[in-house]
């Protein structure tokens, strides 16, 4: 069997970084084998740069493509989802144009697989030409407890349409909790008999408020659900930060991605990795570093979560807090504000740590032998990013 020769000046495995190697793949990009640089080995491609797995984003809301550029920087949370309520609605024609270009731009710089948020059938269309990976994530939010039942099953009707999807075009589905301020103890416990060990995600302590919220019900979401007119009598602080007041409810042995985790704190995290070890749990903590850029000039204590030994993975979120859904751009972010962690580790994170996240690490993620991970080429400082295979 013939199969492609390639080389780099760098090969990125997945875990470390190899030099005078080559990449042995067949034509259909399955791995064969990994071998030191013979002299005189016949018929080798050779690039300048890194040859790596394909990038995996882990989180994205593809259907809110078409909200490029609409919503102005540095607004902070509450005020960013308040114009995401009242922007959301557009041409149907606009937004599924903005979602087919989207999902090229995620071709084109490296990306094979993605954690996307669903809160619409929006996306389905272009699913259906299975051009990436999905895990399609059906978002439940429902913060007044009196309608968790009929969101429940609204959001069981959308689960069901994109089960549907990829009973045909492969991927995964399930049904998850928005964020820990949008969803009432009600609907977490829908959720729980739902869910059972299917891979969960949510955004967890995006902005300051979330915290203060949970502690003392005051900041910025009060602010937020009196200017939607949205009782709150029924919440109780919790008096804990966020993610002490709810992670709890997840299921025992639930994998979990945490989204964007600006204002985790260690303390935090030993309580999470706690209760991970006593309910046999996998979590990872899912960066979006430009995403926090975009809306609130912020970024999360990175060098505290590899301290702790934290699982990492990247994520683009969506083009209305992003200029761009490239993990590149994402890496390049976090290399200019801590440029103390060394390359193989963030390259690590934008691949197997994110196949590993999303569950498909027997197919992507690495150059291990049988898997099809696809094959991308970065120049050494991450400007630019294509698909070889
Ligand atoms: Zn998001």
């Amino acid at each position: 069997m013939a199969f492609r020769k390639l080389r780099a000046d760098i090969l990125f495995t997945g875990k470390e970084l190899l030099y005078n190697h080559v990449l042995l793949i067949s034509e259909e990009g399955i791995i064969e084998d990994i071998l030191p640089f013979p002299d005189g080995m016949e018929g080798i491609e050779t690039f300048t740069g890194i040859l790596s797995p394909g990038f995996i984003n882990c989180h994205c809301h593809l259907e809110l493509s078409h909200l490029k550029g609409a919503i102005p920087e540095h607004t902070g949370l509450t005020d960013f989802i308040y114009a995401i309520l009242t922007r959301r609605n557009s041409q149907v024609h606009t937004i599924d144009q903005a979602i087919a270009l989207a999902e090229q731009e995620m071709l084109d710089n490296g990306i094979v697989a993605v954690g996307d948020i669903c809160n619409t059938p929006l996306t389905l269309p272009q699913k259906q030409k299975q051009q990436l990976y999905y895990h399609h994530f059906i978002e439940v939010t429902g913060f007044n407890p009196a309608i968790a039942e009929q969101r429940f099953i609204q959001s069981q009707q959308l689960y069901q349409q994109f089960r549907q999807l990829t009973e045909k075009t492969g991927g995964h589905v399930s049904m998850v909790p928005h964020a820990p301020y949008s969803v009432s103890p009600e609907l977490w416990t829908l959720l729980q008999q739902f869910s059972g060990s299917q891979l969960q995600t949510i955004h967890n302590q995006e902005t300051a408020a979330e915290d203060e919220w949970f502690k003392h019900k005051t900041g910025g979401f009060k602010a937020f659900y009196d200017k939607v007119n949205m009782p709150a009598d029924h919440f109780t602080p919790t008096g804990k930060s966020s993610l002490q007041s709810y992670y709890h409810r997840f299921n025992s042995k639930q994998p979990v991605i945490l989204v964007h985790d600006v204002h985790t704190t260690t303390a935090d995290v030993h309580y999470m990795q706690q209760l991970d070890q006593e309910q046999q749990r996998n979590s990872w903590i899912c960066l979006c570093p430009n995403a926090n850029q975009y809306i609130s000039n912020t970024l999360p204590d990175i060098p505290m979560l590899i301290e702790n030994n934290c699982k990492l993975v990247l994520g683009t979120d969506s083009l209305a807090s992003n200029h761009q859904l490239n993990i590149a751009a994402e890496i390049r972010t976090i290399q200019a504000f801590y440029p103390q962690i060394p390359l193989v580790q963030l390259l690590q994170w934008a691949t197997l740590n994110g196949a590993e996240a999303l569950q498909i690490s027997h197919q992507y993620g690495s150059f291990e032998k049988g898997k099809q991970p696809g094959v991308i080429l970065c120049s050494s400082d991450l400007q630019s990013v294509k698909r070889i295979i």
